[in-house]
C-alpha cells in the first residue's frame, strides 16, 4: 500500500483487516455463524471482530437470509441512529456490491442490511470501469471486505437502452459497455427491449460479463479471489417477487 493511501486510510478511522489463520476461521465458524448481520439489530454497527470472523460464504449466506426477511416482511427493527453513532469512528463492511441505480433495487433495503454493513457502488446497468474497480480494490484490499457481489435486476432500463441502441449524451458511452452482453446472450425468441424475457437474459449475461471484466482488469481483486481471501459472485434481483437470486 502506498504511503498516500495509508494516510488517506488513517483519515477514515479504519484499520487494515487482520487476516485470519486456519484456526481463527475454525473458531469463527463456531462463534459467528448466521448471527452475523442478524446481530446488527442491536444499536451498534458491524465490528471489525465480527466481520473478520466471517468467511465469504457466511457473508453471502447472511445476505441471502436478509433478503428472505425482506420478502417475508420481517425486516429488523433497526436503530439507525445507534448504527450511525457506533460506526462514526470506523467502518468494517463485509462486502462490496455493484448494482444498478434503479430506485427499486436498493441493496441495503432488499437484503435487510444496516449502516456500515456493505460498500455500495451503483451505476446504471452495473457495469465496471476503472473508477468502480478502484473503489472495489479499496473496499477489499484496504478495508477488508470479503465479498464482491455484482447484482443485476429484472426489467432494467439500462439493458433495454443498450438493446435499443439509445443515443443520449454521456449515456451513449455507458450503454456501449452493456452492448457486449446483448450480443453475447443466446436467445431463440424475439430479441427486443419489449420482450422482458430477453431483457432479463441480457441482464444476467451482463452480470457474468461484468464479473469477467473485474477479474480481467483488476489483478488486485483477481489475486484476492484466487487465494480465497474474497469471493466474487453475481446475483439477479427480481422486481416482481422481491427475491435476490444468487449465482452461488
Ligand atoms: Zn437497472
Amino acid at each position: 500500500m502506498c504511503e498516500t493511501l495509508k494516510e488517506a486510510w488513517k483519515g477514515t478511522g479504519i484499520n487494515r483487516r487482520r487476516f485470519l489463520g486456519a484456526a481463527g476461521v475454525a473458531t469463527a465458524l463456531g462463534l459467528a455463524g448466521n448471527t452475523f448481520f442478524r446481530g446488527l439489530a442491536r444499536a451498534d454497527a458491524l465490528t471489525k471482530a465480527q466481520r473478520d470472523k466471517m468467511t465469504p460464504e457466511q457473508i453471502i449466506e447472511a445476505m441471502k437470509e436478509g433478503n428472505e426477511r425482506f420478502r417475508r416482511g420481517e425486516r429488523k427493527n433497526r436503530n439507525y441512529l445507534g448504527e450511525q453513532r457506533a460506526s462514526a469512528k470506523g467502518q468494517y463492511p463485509a462486502a462490496v456490491l455493484l448494482s444498478c441505480i434503479d430506485s427499486r433495487a436498493p441493496a441495503e433495503v432488499i437484503m435487510d442490511l444496516g449502516i456500515g454493513d456493505i460498500f455500495n457502488c451503483r451505476v446504471a446497468g452495473n457495469v465496471a470501469n476503472e473508477d468502480i474497480l478502484g473503489s472495489m480494490e479499496f473496499a477489499c484490499k484496504v478495508a477488508g471486505a470479503k465479498v464482491v457481489l455484482v447484482m443485476g435486476h429484472t426489467a432494467c432500463g439500462a439493458i433495454k437502452g443498450a438493446i435499443d441502441n439509445v443515443q443520449l449524451g454521456n449515456l451513449t458511452g455507458l450503454l456501449a459497455k452493456i452492448k457486449p452482453a446483448v450480443q453475447a446472450t443466446t436467445y431463440t425468441g424475439e430479441r427486443s427491449a419489449g420482450n422482458y424475457s430477453f431483457v432479463d437474459a441480457v441482464a444476467r449475461r451482463n452480470v457474468e460479463l461484468t464479473l469477467a471484466t473485474i477479474r480481467k482488469d483488476s489483478p488486485v481483486l483477481a489475486e484476492l479471489a484466487t487465494n480465497g481471501t474474497i469471493k466474487m459472485t453475481g446475483a439477479m434481483y427480481n422486481l416482481e417477487t422481491g427475491s435476490v437470486e444468487f449465482f452461488v
